[in-house]
């Protein structure tokens, strides 16, 4: 059996897959997206930092650019997704606050200051008091800390909802079907084969499976994206909208453990996450909920009277050098839009933009070059 063809056939239904769909659609393509839970992967998940700096890690100074470039087109991207679906995504410009609650947390916030100050970011170290002012309800105990300026947040699922809306508007159809493989004739991508057999002819496929992009039949090996889930366990509060517990959000190094708190403008609060290799478990643990409360509580007592809401985990897309792989792959017709790791809302307007750009015009954006799938090809993880 043999469906209408489209221009592009995207696997999965995220915000990589719908960032895509969207920037595709609107350059006049026929996109049609494949997922036969959209929204139930990391995306529904995740807490929303567009924290670059607050984030920034050793090793992975490569991609800082590329996250700085994207964190930087947030408000625009936010406003024109605003603009097209009349709905609120919730992006709050407000900062981010990371805190130390011993002595030794304080060591290890000052070598990150000092690590930001050698890549000339924008941070800047604040004595206890000074945390307090800025953020009333932290603890007195809180050692110190570093104030980011740029870091700010978005709301997820609005932001996903609205995606989708944008996605829609523009022409692109979401269906809600499994993948089972892409169709492969000679060499190159023709399609892909649905979960009732039926075959999606499509002149490009796009694989943004998140942590299952791994696993997507028909791929040649060396075409195969080096994907991993790594598990996040994550907690949603509830608090009044007024007084705000927290005007910000704040990060905190605890007893060498971190946690961060997400305030939402009408009073919700995230509370995140676990980082664990546990393949594709999403299993909410006891333990894991108690660490994530107390880390909280230290940093910020008032949380113990807010209403427990959720508790959830999810699968962020790992890859080898936690960057992610954005641009064609070794097999011809195939592109990925996958492996954002810890960083898919962050990255959304350079996947959603240059992934957009790529399928309309067939030159991939200098921007994502750091980003290639091609990168890892002959060190042994490409298949
Ligand atoms: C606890 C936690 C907190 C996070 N916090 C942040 C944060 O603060 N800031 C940030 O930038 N990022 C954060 N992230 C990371 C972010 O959530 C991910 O990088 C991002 O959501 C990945 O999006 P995606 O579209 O690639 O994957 P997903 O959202 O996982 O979507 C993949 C989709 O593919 C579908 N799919 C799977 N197999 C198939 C198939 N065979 N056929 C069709 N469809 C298929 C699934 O149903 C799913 O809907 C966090 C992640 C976690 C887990």
């Amino acid at each position: 059996v043999r469906t209408h063809p489209t221009d592009v056939a995207v696997i999965g239904a995220g915000v990589a897959g719908l960032g895509v769909a969207w920037r595709a659609a609107q350059r006049g393509l026929a996109v049609t997206v494949l997922d036969p839970a959209p929204g139930s992967g990391a995306s529904h998940v995740a807490a929303g930092m567009i924290a670059p700096v607050t984030e920034v890690a050793y090793g992975e100074e490569a991609v800082l650019g590329v996250h700085l470039a994207s964190a930087g087109r947030w408000p625009r991207f936010a406003a024109e997704l605003e603009e097209a679906t009349g709905m609120s995504v919730g992006y709050r410009a407000h900062g981010t606050l990371a805190v130390a609650f011993d002595a030794d947390d304080l060591r290890s916030l000052a070598d990150l200051h000092a690590f930001q100050r050698s890549l000339g970011l924008d941070a800047e170290a604040l004595a206890s008091r000074e945390c307090r002012d800025l953020e009333p309800a932290l603890a007195p105990g809180v050692r110190g800390g570093l104030h980011v300026p740029g870091d700010h947040q978005v709301d997820t699922r609005p932001t996903w909802a609205a995606l989708l809306a944008a996605a829609e508007g523009a022409g692109a159809s979401l269906r809600p079907e499994r993948v089972e493989g892409v169709v492969v004739e000679g060499d190159r991508a023709v399609g892909v084969r649905l979960g009732d057999g039926a075959l999606l002819p499509a002149t490009t496929v796009v694989l943004a499976a998140g942590s299952w992009s791994g696993g997507i039949i028909g791929v040649p090996p060396e075409a195969v994206p080096p994907v991993r889930p790594v598990k996040g366990q994550i907690l949603r509060l509830r608090g009044p909208e007024r007084p705000a517990l927290l005007g910000r959000t704040v990060r905190g190094v605890v007893a060498g453990g971190s946690v961060y708190l997400v305030p939402r403008a009408d009073g919700r609060l995230v509370v995140g996450a676990t980082v664990e290799e546990q393949g594709f478990d999403t299993t909410v643990t006891a333990e894991a909920v108690y660490e994530l409360l107390r880390d909280a509580l230290r940093l910020v007592p008032g949380v113990a009277t807010l209403e427990l809401v959720e508790a959830s985990a999810g699968l962020r897309p790992g890859t080898p050098d936690n960057a992610p792989l954005l641009g064609p792959s070794l097999l011809d017709g195939l592109v990925l839009a996958t492996g954002h790791y810890r960083h898919g809302f962050l990255l959304l307007p350079v996947t959603a933009d240059g992934i957009g750009e790529y399928l309309a015009s067939g030159v991939l954006p200098d921007d994502l070059a750091p980003l290639s799938p091609h990168r890892f090809v002959g060190h042994g993880v490409g298949a």
